[in-house]
């Protein structure tokens, strides 16, 4: 079969791997139908040694089911589903707390045997309790936003949630990639009446405004602070959501949260080291976030995609087949690109 492999920076190539096959019961085989690129895979595309192996890639991805292990049930054949970008098994005590991305038997997508999602086929363990059994055919016009309930929208979800985001919340996202702006979809979705989108690319904070953004500044560093403060007044922002995941970004967000307020942050940080001291501290503020348990959330937001009350999907704003993947990364690296759907 036909997949994607990253070895190193700029270097990503689509060749034939050996086929997706069945190792545990617990495995189901699917046959990927959709796919696309995350914010999180342009990292390594920027800054990957170079490899003789290359990195199976892709964590993001809709299918039908070819095959399930004997130990799999309300699974079969022919279902389309979605995957959460972790696989789990929906049942330890982490999964039951909702925090699938620490689950006692989960893992990665492209790593120890497991295929990626930016492929033909991938084998899924703890199929049971992974997949979502989605209520569309293979076709359907929505499949673009249920493809983001894989990571993308999910990801600004918990951003918003883990704020604490609720009716009539004011909220200052930071970053105009598609996690910021599916956090404005989200903390919109959730009640927010004022949503601040710190961003300055100004097609994508136009897509921020439709998703429900009342504010775009588009200043960054401190210039940025003093802008957010104007419009929500001097104490700051009660809740910031981080959707960038650099240090300057962190800062912007110390910069804007109210004493007392809270941090929210998701997407791989690129840093190790954040302004955590005497002006943090001493203020009460709470730093929150991390990977989003995608599977989680999925269930509970499928109804409103079925039913058109949000569309997350919005943020794919050009499809690729699989043969011309490397020109999808290129794109989005490129920032000519923002979101890169994968259709095969
Ligand atoms: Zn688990």
């Amino acid at each position: 079969m036909q997949a994607t492999l990253m070895y190193g920076a700029h270097d990503v190539r689509v060749e034939t791997v050996p086929d997706a096959q069945m190792v545990e019961s617990a495995d189901a085989l699917v046959r990927v139908t959709r796919a696309c690129i995350c914010g999180s895979d342009l990292w390594p595309y920027n800054s990957m040694p170079k490899s003789d192996v290359g990195n199976r890639m892709g964590h993001e991805f809709i299918g039908v089911i070819d095959e399930v292990g004997s130990a799999v049930s309300g699974l079969k054949s022919g279902d389309v589903v979605v995957a959460p970008f972790l696989w789990s098994d929906n049942s330890c005590d982490f999964c039951r707390e909702g925090l699938h991305t620490s689950c006692r038997h989960g893992g990665r997508y492209g790593f120890d045997g497991v295929d990626g999602g930016q492929g033909e086929a991938v084998r899924v363990p703890e199929a049971q309790g992974t997949l979502v059994k989605l209520p569309v055919g293979e076709d359907s016009a929505l499949m673009p936003s249920l493809l983001t309930l894989t990571d993308v929208f999910c990801t600004g979800h918990h951003c918003a949630i883990k704020a604490g985001i609720g009716p009539g919340a004011t909220v200052t996202v930071i970053g105009d990639g598609a996690v910021g702006l599916s956090a404005v979809l989200a903390a919109k979705r959730l009640g927010a009446e004022q949503i601040v989108l710190m961003g300055r690319h100004a097609d994508r904070t136009e897509l921020g405004q439709q998703f429900g953004a009342t504010e775009v500044v588009a200043e960054r560093g401190e210039e940025g602070v003093q802008r957010v403060r104007e419009l929500i007044g001097d104490d700051g922002t009660r809740a910031v959501l981080e959707c960038v995941g650099t240090k300057p970004a962190l800062e912007t967000a110390f910069g804007v949260v109210r004493d007392g307020g809270v941090v929210s942050r998701v997407g791989v940080p690129q840093y190790e080291e954040g302004p955590i001291g005497l002006d943090t501290l001493m203020r009460n503020i709470t730093l929150t976030g991390g990977a989003a348990p995608a599977r989680a959330y999925i269930e509970e937001l499928i109804p409103d995609v079925v039913d058109g009350v949000i569309e997350p999907g919005k943020v794919f704003d050009k499809a690729f087949d699989l043969d011309h993947v490397p020109d999808a990364y290129r794109a989005m690296a490129d920032r000519k690109v923002l979101k890169a759907l994968v259709q095969l």
